[in-house]
């Protein structure tokens, strides 16, 4: 399969046992054909990791919620990227707004999260985005920015292919009020021009991919994957139902 210049990513956060991971993993897998450049990757709570395996066939791809940044070692209670990978994760998320709220993820982290999950020759999946009042107060712009640059602190330019990033404007998610494709495209827009502030040329002939994330269904999807400078979308509440979120993939993949 050539590599995937489009991504839906289905974040369950906190829901779901295995045997409603393998259900899901089944129904999904069985309805939906493997489409060549576009990546479906689950992303299951740690426990459903294996189940959701043993059923992804070649239309699903694995994903996991979070890492800790090491391959392993004494770091009681944390998952690190052996693990991951040796249940056959290919992407992780990190710097999601609910763990930089919640659980004190900071800018500092994600960069040693991202760097982690490259080591270890796995996709991260970078999110970033501003609050209500960020937004409010005219400062979105540069909370993108500055996420942006904190998360590739020390990277090699190189590795910048093979990022994924997400938009995820905080008081989107979940709140069925989206961000507008238009509003969208705008933070992708500066995400990649943080991206050139920071690397210059070295960016050039390199893909950057930008998805949109919140209060994403089946019946907006569509206008954010088509959208200028989106390259899919990043779905929570949506992606629950087996049904629905294969609903929602065939209008993406049908485009
Ligand atoms: C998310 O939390 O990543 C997300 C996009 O959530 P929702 O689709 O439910 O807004």
């Amino acid at each position: 399969m050539s590599a995937p210049s489009r991504y839906l990513l289905a974040n369950w956060k906190m829901h779901k046992g295995q045997d409603q991971a393998a259900a899901w993993g089944r129904a999904v897998a069985q309805a939906l054909e493997p489409v060549p450049d576009l990546h479906v990757v689950a992303m299951p709570p740690f426990t459903a990791l294996a189940a959701l395996a043993a059923v992804c066939g070649r239309a699903l791809h694995l994903g996991a919620q979070d890492v800790y940044p090491a391959a392993a070692g004494a770091f009681t209670g944390a998952i690190g990227t052996d693990q991951l990978r040796d249940v056959g994760v290919e992407y992780v998320l990190c710097g999601h707004s609910e763990r930089r709220r919640l659980m004190g993820e900071d800018d500092g982290l994600v960069a040693r999260k991202v760097q982690a999950i490259l080591d270890a020759g796995m996709t991260p999946v970078v999110c970033v985005g501003e609050d209500a009042e960020e937004r409010e107060n005219g400062h979105a712009d540069h909370v993108v920015r500055r996420q942006v640059a904190q998360a590739v602190e020390g990277l090699a330019a190189g590795a910048l292919g093979r990022i994924v990033w997400a938009y995820e404007p905080v008081w989107a998610i979940g709140s069925g009020h989206p961000a507008t494709p238009e509003q969208a495209s705008e933070a992708a827009a500066i995400l990649r021009s943080a991206l050139r502030s920071r690397f210059g040329a070295q960016t050039d002939g390199q893909p950057v991919a930008v998805l949109y994330g919140g209060s994403v269904d089946a019946g907006n999807v569509a206008a954010y994957a088509g959208a200028d400078g989106l390259d899919g979308a990043l779905v929570g509440g949506a992606s629950l139902d087996a049904g629905a979120f294969v609903r929602l993939v065939r209008s993406v993949a049908s485009l």
